[in-house]
């Protein structure tokens, strides 16, 4: 069985200790149910905060790595690092990163090495943009950008990772995708894993949405067939919309 999950990406956002611990504390004295694998991502400062707050119930990610041990990298955090500050999940090619930052799939690929050799799961982002996807081109888009990333990998290491399908235009905008052009990349891109690594490994890979994914909007995305769960931003920044999500298997 897949491993469901919900992972909050709070981005830059929470500008106090006491937003922070708020936050954090409310998630974790929340009722949550056992099945779902419940991953906070917080702004890199307040990482070992959140860990002190949330123990073991809950996982601590990053939302970001420099694919480099240690050096003159003004800064950066290296998956070491993360490692000793308790993180055990990291989110790598988010749109974000890739329009401000410039980051390339060749990049990307050098920090899932470097996480996957510290014990760190990544969380591989992909996703066209709205001209991609009214070009009617988006599936072609996200099968290179997955391969990109992926192809140097053997399937033992595509084992231990999980993608996230955010497509651009519905990150940050209220647009969610609908059910049906959800599970159509998830099921392309589990075809896409299935050439990259097999059937078996291809079936045990978590695929999560992430787009303006909300209390509202959970229950039918999740239920989809290669739909495993969310990566969420605005809504994991209210400790209730959050719990809601983990709720909406
Ligand atoms: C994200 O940026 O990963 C994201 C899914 O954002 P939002 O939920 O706000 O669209």
């Amino acid at each position: 069985m897949r491993k469901k999950i919900v992972a909050g990406n709070w981005k830059m956002n929470k500008t106090s200790t006491s937003a922070v611990t708020e936050l954090a504390s409310a998630i974790v004295q929340a009722e949550l149910p056992e099945s779902v694998t419940v991953v906070l991502h917080p702004p890199a400062l307040w990482l070992e905060r959140v860990a002190a707050i949330i123990k073991e119930r809950i996982n601590l990610g990053a939302q970001n790595v420099h694919p480099k041990v240690e050096g003159a990298f003004t800064g950066e955090i290296s998956a070491t690092m993360l490692k000793a500050a308790g993180v055990s999940y990291c989110i790598v090619g988010h749109s974000e990163r890739r329009q401000y930052f410039a980051e390339s799939d060749a990049f990307v690929a050098t920090k899932i090495a470097d996480l996957l050799a510290v014990g760190i799961t990544p969380i591989v982002c992909c996703g066209e943009s709205l001209t991609i996807r009214e070009n009617n081109t988006y599936l072609a888009f996200v099968e290179e950008q997955i391969k990109a990333c992926l192809m140097g990998f053997t399937a033992t290491e595509l084992a231990k990772i999980v993608i996230a399908y955010e497509p651009i235009w519905a990150i940050g905008t209220g647009k969610t995708a609908t059910p049906q052009q959800a599970q159509e990349m998830h099921a392309h891109i589990r075809l896409i894993l299935e050439h990259l690594a097999g059937k078996d490994i291809a079936a045990q890979v978590p695929l999560l949405y992430g787009g303006s994914c909300k209390p509202d909007n959970a229950k039918e995305l999740f239920a989809l067939p290669d739909v495993d769960g969310g990566l969420i931003g605005g809504a994991a920044l209210q400790a209730s919309d959050f719990v809601q999500l983990i709720h909406s298997f």
